[in-house]
């Protein structure tokens, strides 16, 4: 016990752990599905080009032109974007304001590991839905009663995306909750696997995005929600009661920016997903296990070699991975997409770990 009279009295939390940021550039970082590749000229002509005295002033608490760029982009009205710190202020923001504590929300057993935190911190009940032994979200396991529903398509850590068909059969049988389907990677997915357009058909859904993977821009701190205008409303309130200002200039100003580097994007994304192809079949000629990914990261385990014992002597050699010490995954591994020439060099780590270890 503490001998200080406050300590009952104050909220403790169990926080979030990120993965993490090694000060040495001389690595191979492959623990946080950060983007290999740089942003575009323009945006580093846009970063010479902000106006200094702007620093001064506060920014425009609706970051409109930001809302604007990607209402535009996304074919959407503006009342239908809600734009927040990176996508993890998003789906705080939408915690706080689509859950309560009236009834339990639904996420799968293996995800994003902040879902649990924002619950507690918040007080909202919770029960973990057990993904299939094949590591797939079913849908007909979340046809029961809830207070709201969260799910990443494709997951994390599994990297396994979910059918449309699916995310519609949630969104029918729920109607009473809100749906939240948090898109961070739906960009290394088929096309036509976002569920955005879904938006006006289904009142319930909302849809997170984010600037941190595709878009090469985790520094930057840009997340946003695309629903129908009542709950961005919604999501607004809540953040006029906690925070006007999430959104700085550069960010307004960069985010707008990048929006319209959509072929550079484009270029990058599909380099990341040949890189990801190539590589998954070079893991499994190893004797790796690795679920099928439409994500910028695998997850991947090996029948012989412990992951953690992996995870360690990759570490020696410089190369960072994420290891999750959780139930049915604690053999796993993720492995974020690099550059190829990163991607060859822990190919030929691995294959000597595995030799030696088999
Ligand atoms: N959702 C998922 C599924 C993620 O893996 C991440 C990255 N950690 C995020 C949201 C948050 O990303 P950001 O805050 O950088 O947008």
């Amino acid at each position: 016990m503490s001998d200080f009279g406050w300590e009952k009295n104050i909220r403790k939390v169990v926080p979030y752990t990120p993965g993490e940021q090694p000060e040495d550039k001389d690595i191979i970082k492959l623990n946080t599905n950060e983007n290999p590749y740089g942003p575009s000229e323009e945006l580093i002509k846009k970063i010479k080009e902000l106006d200094i005295d702007n620093f001064r002033k506060y920014p425009n608490p609706a970051a409109s032109e930001l809302v604007e760029a990607l209402a535009d982009f996304h074919g959407v009205s503006k009342d239908k974007v809600f734009v927040g710190v990176g996508s993890d202020d998003v789906l705080a923001m939408s915690f706080m304001t689509f859950f309560f504590f009236f009834k339990k929300i639904l996420f799968p057993d293996i995800t994003y590991s902040f879902y649990p935190v924002w619950a507690d911190m918040l007080g909202i009940k919770y029960e973990l839905v057990p993904l299939t032994e094949d590591f797939e979200v079913k849908a007909e396991d979340y046809n029961k009663e809830n207070g709201g529903i969260v799910i990443p398509n494709p997951n994390a850590p599994t990297a396994i995306l979910m059918s449309r068909d699916d995310i519609i059969s949630i969104l029918k049988n729920s109607k009473d909750s809100i749906v939240i389907i948090d898109e961070a990677y739906i960009d290394f997915a088929p096309e036509g696997s976002s569920v955005i357009d879904l938006i006006d058909e289904y009142d319930n859904l909302v849809v997170v995005r984010t600037f941190s993977k595709s878009r090469s821009l985790a520094g930057l701190r840009v997340g946003y929600a695309v629903s129908n205008p009542m709950l961005i409303k919604y999501l607004n309130n809540v953040k006029y009661s906690y925070n006007s200002y999430t959104m700085n200039y550069p960010s307004i100003v960069l985010g707008k920016s990048v929006i319209k580097d959509n072929d550079y994007f484009k270029g990058t994304i599909n380099k990341i997903i040949k890189t990801r192809e190539s590589f998954s079949k070079e893991l499994k000629e190893l004797g790796f296990k690795v679920l099928p990914s439409s994500a910028n990261f695998v997850f991947a385990s090996h029948p012989d070699v412990d992951a953690v014992k992996i995870f360690d002597e990759a570490k020696k050699k410089g190369i960072y991975f994420r290891y999750f010490n959780a139930p049915r995954i604690n053999e796993f591994l993720r492995i974020t997409i690099g550059k190829d020439d990163e991607m060859k060099k822990v190919t030929d780590f691995l294959k000597d770990l595995v030799t030696e270890e088999s």
